[in-house]
């Protein structure tokens, strides 16, 4: 079979490899749909610490169990499948006190490697974190469960609820990921960014009012009748907005950083805000296995997460479609196997 290999930064390698036969509790998985995702972006462009070079890559998928290892009961060869990457250990001290998403095993047992004909799936990941994929779901779909799962972690337990006002930084992929997971829930939403194409896509997925980012502060206010927002989303990765991201809350209201920022980088926050104002600043990382089963109900439910496909190609067009991305030219890009170019 064919996989795509990260040889290093901007270079990669499509490599005749043999498919590997599944070990006990494992499964194959015949590639349908590997999705493009922020990650993989900066990976091509710079590297990143969580995919080792060279090696395969890709880890937003669904597919056709292919093959399946000894004591595989709940799939078999032929059945449509979504699933993520990684899930949990059951066993680390995080593990035991059921903080699954920050399993001390999560990110070194999980597997990379999407953007191949086949992937093996280990078995801890297939018996907790993959499903059948129902008819009604194309493969195409069910490829977002990954990054539903990390958009429903970094909403569990807020509540947001009808007539909450809710803004989102960022006009990426998943701020849009967001953006439909508020309106889901009937939220007022403004969505910020820098692009105003982007922006407008917004208002055409249900934003309430899409403004750009230097007039953010002036929006907020007349959007909250100058008590700012009930909850704010950082969906942009950059420093600068995290630290301005606080300004735009109410008294009392929640502000999640979503955007990773490099290691070793500090922000700082006005402190009268944080403690007078008795705001909540929450990070958010990955996901559990329940976050992984909500996305999977949302997904099936018909989140209009198609929307935010800007295109497909075949496995060998991997690189245009990163380049594309690279270039703020697209959203997500489905990469189908099958496909030849
Ligand atoms: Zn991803
Ligand atoms: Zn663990």
């Amino acid at each position: 079979m064919i996989a795509a290999y990260l040889a290093e930064p901007g270079k990669i390698e499509f490599r005749e490899v043999p498919v590997a036969e599944p070990a006990k509790g494992e499964v194959v998985v015949k590639i349908k749909a590997a999705l493009t995702c922020g990650t993989d972006l900066k990976a091509f462009q710079r590297g990143h610490p969580m995919i080792p070079m060279p090696g395969r890559f890709g880890h937003e998928f669904s597919g056709i169990i292919a093959k399946t290892g000894k004591g595989i009961k709940k799939f078999k060869e032929g059945d449509e499948v979504m699933g993520v990457h990684s899930a949990p250990c059951l066993h680390c001290p995080y593990c035991l006190r059921k903080f699954y998403n920050l399993c001390e095993n999560i990110m070194s047992t999980k597997v990379l490697g999407s953007y191949a004909e086949y992937l093996v799936i280990p078995e801890h990941i297939a018996r907790q974190n993959f499903f059948k994929k129902p008819s009604r779901l194309t493969f195409q779909e069910a490829a977002f469960l990954e990054p539903l799962a990390c958009v429903v972690h970094g909403m569990a337990g807020l509540k947001i609820k009808k007539e909450d006002t809710v803004l989102i930084i960022g006009t990426g992929p998943i701020g849009l990921l967001h953006l439909l997971m508020a309106k889901s829930k009937g939220a007022r939403v403004m969505v910020s960014g820098r692009s105003r194409p982007r922006l407008d896509f917004a208002l055409g997925l249900g934003a309430d009012s899409a403004v750009e980012a230097n007039g953010l502060d002036s929006a907020v206010k007349e959007f909250t009748k100058g008590l700012g927002m009930d909850y704010v989303f950082e969906c942009t990765g950059q420093l600068s907005v995290w630290e301005s991201s606080l300004n735009f809350s109410r008294r009392g209201g929640t502000v999640v950083l979503f955007g990773g920022v490099k290691g070793g980088t500090s922000a700082s926050f006005d402190t009268h805000r944080l403690h007078y104002d008795e705001m909540t600043v929450k990070g958010v990382f990955h996901f559990s296995p329940s976050d992984v089963k909500e996305a999977f109900s949302i997904l099936c439910a018909g989140l209009p997460v198609k929307r935010l496909i800007s295109g497909s190609y075949a496995l060998r067009e991997l690189p245009v479609a990163l380049h594309r991305l690279g270039e703020g030219d697209g959203l997500k890009f489905i990469i189908e196997p099958e496909n030849a170019i």
